[in-house]
């Protein structure tokens, strides 16, 4: 007989997935890593690839999957722009096939279910923070839209199973979210910025770098979902999940020079259509509902990612 929990991460060999299966195996659970390994790697999973209670099936979520588990969290879609815009039919497909799949597995065991939802789904917002009640402010024919659009309808789909057939769901919007793991060469900023910043190669700034996020480390984010997914089954969400510190994507490049001691030079790009002006969580109801905030600062978080990052481009991660 078991009593440990057995939990489905799909996406669990990426950046964020990878980190959940390592916390949820250290919680005492059994895990289950599903994944087509379209950005995830098998490094990401390698220090926990033989723990007797990790298991990994290579599966694409737009295909049907049928496993007995408690719990399952649907992380499987490539969440930089550059991944996400390769293949953007791929994209949809799996926000939302993969979403009717994950939510069907989790109707026919009966199983509480937690969706990876994102910021984007405000799209260039016009309110600012951003809560949970703003509607967005989404472009459906640009090229982002693969994106924010599969994680709108996904969305959708979640409340309708949960109103229709009573299951349990949790949805979590996420944003900007970093640490290691993240894929070397995905494009998103803090990644390309620390490896440009090591490597003494100009810093790629894209626009006049005025544009704001807020960055979360990922402990606080993983800390967050777990207990979102461990919450009362009426805390549903959608909740936002970040850290509210904002700045410009200027003062990150900056701030990356500065821990890095680089003598990268920072060069101007374009920038690229529908990036959204600015973004930055509200999170009153994540405090209020799950007791949670973010706990790493900026600098400790990027202080570790750029350790990561020397390591693996020393060949060495
Ligand atoms: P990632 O690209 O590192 O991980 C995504 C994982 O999903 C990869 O391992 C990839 O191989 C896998 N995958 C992609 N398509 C798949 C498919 N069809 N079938 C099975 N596996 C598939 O990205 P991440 O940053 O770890 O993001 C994880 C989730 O969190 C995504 O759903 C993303 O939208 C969401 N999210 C992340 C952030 C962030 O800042 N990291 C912000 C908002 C939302
Ligand atoms: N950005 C940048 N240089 C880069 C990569 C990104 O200036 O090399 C900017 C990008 O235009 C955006 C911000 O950094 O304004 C965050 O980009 P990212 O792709 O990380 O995430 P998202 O736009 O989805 O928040």
């Amino acid at each position: 007989m078991y009593s440990r929990k057995h939990v489905l991460v799909t996406g669990g060999a990426g950046f964020l997935g990878s980190h959940l299966c390592e916390r949820l195996l250290a919680a005492g659970d059994e895990v289950i890593c599903v994944d087509n390994f379209f950005t995830g790697t098998k490094d990401n999973i390698a220090a926990f690839r033989d723990h007797p209670h990790f298991e990994v099936v290579r599966h694409d979520v737009t295909f049907p999957l049928y496993v007995e588990v408690d719990e399952i969290y649907n992380l499987a879609c490539p969440a930089s722009p550059v991944h996400y815009q390769f293949d953007p039919v791929q994209t949809t497909k799996t926000s939302v096939h993969g979403a009717i799949n994950m939510l069907g597995l989790a109707k026919r065991v009966r199983a509480k279910i937690f969706q990876a939802s994102t910021s984007e789904v405000y799209g260039d917002p016009e309110v600012h923070p951003q809560t949970e009640d703003y509607k967005g402010h989404v472009n459906t024919l640009g090229p982002r839209a693969c994106y924010d659009e599969g994680k709108r309808c996904a969305e959708t789909l979640f409340f309708d199973y949960y109103r229709q057939h009573a299951l349990r769901i949790r949805v979590a919007r996420i944003f900007n979210t970093y640490g290691p793991r993240m894929h070397p060469d995905d494009g998103r900023v803090v990644s390309n910025f620390i490896v440009q910043a090591l490597k003494n190669e100009p810093i790629t700034l894209y626009g006049d770098g005025g544009q704001t996020r807020a960055f979360c480390y990922v402990d606080d984010l993983i800390e967050g979902a777990m207990r979102l997914m461990a919450a009362p089954d009426e805390v549903t969400g959608p909740v936002n999940l970040g850290n509210p510190h904002e700045l410009s994507i200027r003062e990150l490049a900056d701030t990356v020079i500065e821990i890095t001691g680089s003598k990268s030079k920072i060069e101007h790009r374009p920038l690229p259509t529908d990036d959204p002006v600015q973004r930055c969580p509200d999170i009153s109801l994540a405090r209020k509902v799950l007791k949670w905030e973010p706990k790493v600062p900026l600098k400790e978080g990027l202080g570790r990612t750029v350790a990561y990052f020397d390591e693996l481009l020393k060949g060495g991660a």
